[in-house]
């Protein structure tokens, strides 16, 4: 029996489960399959389901099954980030034994007052982490997070799109929070141990993400972890010029009409609309478009 050539391509769809499907996290989802199946590649999907509070019951089911009414198969079991606790914990631990990791005391408005006067600004508009307990808390305060040592150091990347870039957390974040005291672990963590226990080689998601590219890099390199390939896709915007989100109440996708939704994905990734009234078809069609594409590098 002829066996079918598999790339060692990995990628991953991880939505959070905050709302239902939109049409901005569906561009995400388009893209990341495309990438894997252009390349032969396992496609994963995973579940978020870090934060409780944000989370909005039945989304997550919700969110599978318009992914399914739209055509995409996932390969593998679906993860689901509310149970590996021990996996992040692991991941912490060594850290923290590296001396990577400190308890810190501040609230958000002790770190707002504390940088008024800095001068440097966040790249999304806040102020990079003072480091007002990096060398041990003040006296009598309790912990309310632990943050990451981050470098004085540039930390240069790739990304297919945007190209070479050069980030500097200390000028722009600062030491960051991987782990909230009162128990929850900081989606920055979370994502790089998955992407590696999932062993994915590239990183395919909406361009919100790439500020967090190089925190996710940083702490691959203080675990030790190999790099995946990234690719940040431009990201939707409402009317108003806002990002489409769950939080600003983007509406769910309609999957009782698969390939309009499915189309409007594709246009807002710039290859245009194909119309094909068949799932199968239009999938086929999608993957030859993107291959075409992405081997013109100008195209995305
Ligand atoms: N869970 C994140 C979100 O829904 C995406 C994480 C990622 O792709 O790295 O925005």
């Amino acid at each position: 029996m002829p066996t079918v050539e598999r790339s060692p391509y990995v990628g991953r769809f991880a939505p959070s489960p905050t709302g239902p499907l939109h049409a901005g996290s569906l561009v995400a989802a388009l893209a990341s399959c495309l990438d894997a199946r252009a390349q032969r590649g396992r496609w994963l999907l995973r579940i978020e389901d870090l934060d409780a509070p944000r989370e909005m019951p039945g989304a997550a089911a919700s969110i599978v099954d318009t992914l399914a009414q739209l055509g995409f198969r996932h390969d593998g079991e679906i993860v689901f980030q509310s149970r590996r606790d021990d996996a992040y914990r692991q991941a912490f631990e060594r850290l923290a034994a590296a001396g990577h990791v400190y308890p810190c005391a501040c609230t958000r408005r002790e770190i707002a007052d504390s940088v008024t006067n800095s001068g440097e600004s966040l790249a999304h508009g806040g102020k990079p982490y003072p480091g007002t307990c990096r060398h041990g808390m003040p006296a009598g305060r309790r912990a309310r997070a632990w943050r990451v040592r981050v470098a004085a150091t540039p930390l240069r990347w790739i990304d297919r799109r945007a190209g070479p870039r050069c980030d500097r957390l200390d000028r722009q974040m600062g030491d960051f929070v991987v782990r909230r005291a009162d128990g929850p672990w900081a989606y920055q963590l979370a994502v790089v141990v998955d992407d590696d226990a999932q062993r994915v080689t590239d990183v395919v998601r909406g361009a919100d993400l790439l500020d967090s590219t190089a925190r996710q890099l940083h702490l691959r390199h203080l675990l030790g972890l190999s790099e995946p390939r990234h690719l940040h896709v431009p990201v939707l915007v409402g009317p108003d010029g806002a990002k489409l989100s769950k939080q600003t109440g983007a509406p769910a996708v309609d999957a009782s009409r698969p390939v309009e939704a499915l189309d409007a994905a594709l246009e807002a990734l710039g290859l245009g609309r194909i119309g094909e009234e068949s799932i199968e078809r239009w999938w086929s069609l999608a993957i030859m478009r993107w291959a075409r594409a992405e081997a013109l590098p100008a195209a995305r």
